[in-house]
């Protein structure tokens, strides 16, 4: 079957879904309130919202909280082993209450649900769970909603690659101001410890005019920030029957009235062109921030890690951006005991967070996932040695941010006010460095760019006042 039939056929079995939803509602005797619980990453953030769109669209309704849903999903992630426990320890604690829930659908995705041993475990050892599907077929989620709804036994589906990427579906979006827009999908690089590439398959790029056209939808609809993404988007459309570069497609986005801000996310060293930097420097609406994952600052580890760049080229890649967007904010990942980490590769990562300065950075013990090239390597690093690691390298990273933090204080940024902070009378919003900023306002001004005066530094985010 072609893609678009199996889009329109999914249509069909939204309607149908729309029928089953209201003969539960009627066997509940109240409307169908789902429950999404997301964990893991942006990619995964904006799976949801169509997870959320297609039960809306079912006849579910949204439940304030777990406890009193009648559909529970887990949308999964499995980079780390402590996000795999997570689900487990969560599921554990439902099957707990599942007397007090009789007849309550409870399901799982995402890319832990990918991984043939954790299917396994929940077919075993969690019988309450009656739906599982995968990354490759959250398109079908509409047919999998009816069948569990209709069906007295429990469905298992899981797709091994993808053939129908999930663009087609309703979505509901978290924020009405801002949204995120998946412009390609998988990862082609498998880095020695990265579980993504089994879970998520091969890179697949959407075409330029498909991406446009969402842009220009969500732009008549009010959003104003635009956050793009991708494993990597720096591969954006190097494999399209006529290929794009992701630098021409930043400008043409660039180019859609309405739009405000463009964010995007993840950049591989390894890919960023020099037509990006000159985006970056050139392109108003591109906000002067990018996440540049570096993992390691040892080279004998950037190649065990299978990064296929070394040192000196993230680095030379820090000071072409530094002269092209001269204030831009820097945040990176970083892996703390990769196997056969020494002291010495430690101190050149620490030596490298220096020299670079981060606005922030995500640090990550090494986690071992099965069926990835490092999981079988020796000499794993011992958990108090990667510990110890870490803490120093956290006190670098805090040190480094808060210095780079710093360097607003007193100017005027423009700030999208995003929420109500829990502070009464002040709202909390994004500057376009993607700094935090809390600052005096009023629930009406979310989704509003307004002038505040970074006055009041605090390590990682300011307090503002409004200008
Ligand atoms: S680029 Fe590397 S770390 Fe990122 S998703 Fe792909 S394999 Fe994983």
């Amino acid at each position: 079957m072609e893609a678009t039939e199996k889009t329109a056929r999914q249509m069909e079995f939204l309607e149908k879904a729309r029928g089953a939803a209201a003969a539960y509602a009627e066997r509940l005797g109240h409307a169908p309130r789902s429950y999404i619980e997301t964990f893991g990453c942006q990619m995964n953030a904006r799976d949801s919202e169509k997870l959320r769109g297609i039960l809306r669209e079912a006849g579910f309704a949204d439940a304030r909280e777990e406890n009193e849903a009648d559909l529970v999903l887990y949308n999964t992630c499995t980079v780390r082993d402590n996000a795999d426990q997570h689900v487990y320890g969560r599921l554990g604690r439902l099957g707990g209450n599942r007397k007090s829930h009789p007849g309550r659908i409870v399901g799982l995705c995402g890319c832990l649900m990918q991984e043939p041993h954790a299917v396994e475990k929940i077919k075993k050892s969690y019988p309450f769970v009656n739906l599982v599907f995968g990354t490759h077929n959250l398109y079908a989620f509409p047919e999998l909603l009816y069948r569990a709804l209709t069906e007295k036994k429990r469905v298992f589906e899981i797709e091994e690659k993808t053939t129908v990427l999930p663009e087609s579906l309703p979505v509901e979006r978290k924020h009405g101001f801002k949204s995120g827009v998946n412009i390609m999908y998988g990862c082609d690089n498998f880095c020695t410890y990265c579980i993504v590439p089994y879970v998520r398959g091969r890179e697949i790029s959407r075409e330029p005019e498909d991406i446009l056209a969402e842009v220009r939808h969500l732009a008549a609809d009010g959003v104003k920030e635009i956050m793009l993404l991708g494993q990597n988007v720096n591969s954006y459309g190097k494999k399209l029957a006529e290929p794009a570069t992701f630098a021409g497609l930043l400008r043409r986005i660039c180019r859609v009235e309405g739009i405000e801000r463009v964010r995007f996310m993840t950049s591989h060293p390894k890919d960023l062109s020099d037509d990006l930097v000159r985006a970056m420097a050139e392109e108003k609406k591109l906000c002067p921030h990018l996440h540049l994952p570096v993992q390691s600052g040892s080279d004998r580890l950037l190649k065990q890690m299978n990064r296929h760049y070394d040192r000196a080229h993230y680095l030379g890649l820090v000071e072409k951006l530094r002269a092209a967007v001269p204030d831009i904010s820097l945040t990176t990942d970083i892996i703390v005991g990769f196997p056969g980490e020494t002291e010495e590769d430690f101190e050149a990562t620490l030596s490298l967070v220096r020299e670079v300065g981060f606005d922030s950075a995500f640090t990550f013990i090494y986690s071992k996932r099965t069926g990835t090239p490092a999981a079988s390597y020796p000499d794993q690093v011992p958990d108090e040695v990667a510990h110890e690691r870490f803490d120093r390298l956290l006190a670098a990273v805090k040190e480094g941010a808060e210095r780079m933090c710093g360097r607003f204080a007193g100017q005027v940024a423009e700030v999208l006010a995003e929420e109500e902070n829990r502070q009464p009378g002040y709202i909390t919003g994004r500057t376009p460095h993607n700094l935090v900023v809390h600052f005096p306002g009023t629930k009406e001004e979310i989704g509003k760019i307004v002038k505040v005066r970074l006055s009041d530094p605090r390590g990682f985010y300011y307090f503002g006042e409004r200008v």
